[in-house]
């Protein structure tokens, strides 16, 4: 249940709600730390479940996820739909199956990512599952923070979707308020 995870991402402090310095330079109300999430296996295996139970009656071979956030998260969903776990990494710039992972022709995969923002590594993976003549049945991910843009072409499933308020540094209301800015990652924070 959405509530349930928003609930579970601002106890473990994955969620925050503020003044936010984002990378792109923009500010924003909230800032979220997947990992913060799952370095609790109780959490993660709840997330795990609500997305095992979305794809139960799919048709699939195995579990792929973008190293190195969707690992913990795949790795649970596969778990629970007791399939196998494979992981994609960065290979001079190209999302590759390393390790000895394979696919098979015509293998049925489900891509579990934890955030999607953009995409992009997912719509990488799905590339890397093609060239190996493998089909990809389904993306899912923790949160959705695409606010709808981002479309597979496949069933897609978040267990949770965040709306972000984003605002340029001159019109940031929370500027105008006096709420002093605060840059994730660093020391203080
Ligand atoms: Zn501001």
């Amino acid at each position: 249940m959405q509530e349930e995870i928003i609930e579970i991402f601002k106890k473990t402090g994955a969620l925050l709600e503020g003044h936010f310095l984002l990378t792109s330079g923009k500010h924003s109300n909230k800032y979220f730390q997947c990992a913060k999430v799952l370095q609790y296996p109780e959490y993660n295996e709840k997330i795990g479940a609500e997305i095992a139970n979305h794809f139960r009656d799919f048709e699939i071979d195995t579990v792929v996820s973008p190293a190195i956030g969707g690992i913990v998260a795949g790795q649970e969903v596969a778990r629970k739909l007791g399939k196998r776990f494979i992981f994609t990494e960065r290979e001079n710039g190209r999302m590759t199956l390393r390790r000895g992972f394979e696919l098979r022709n015509g293998e049925k995969v489900l891509i579990v990512e934890d955030v999607i923002t953009t995409g992009g590594s997912v719509f990488e993976v799905i590339e890397e599952v093609k060239r190996n003549n493998a089909v990809v049945v389904g993306v899912s991910s923790i949160v959705d923070r695409s606010n709808g843009k981002v479309n597979f072409q496949v069933p897609q499933f978040s267990a949770a979707v965040l709306f972000a308020e984003t605002f340029e540094p001159e019109d940031c209301p929370l500027c105008k308020q006096g709420i002093p800015l605060v840059k994730p990652g660093s020391r203080k924070f």
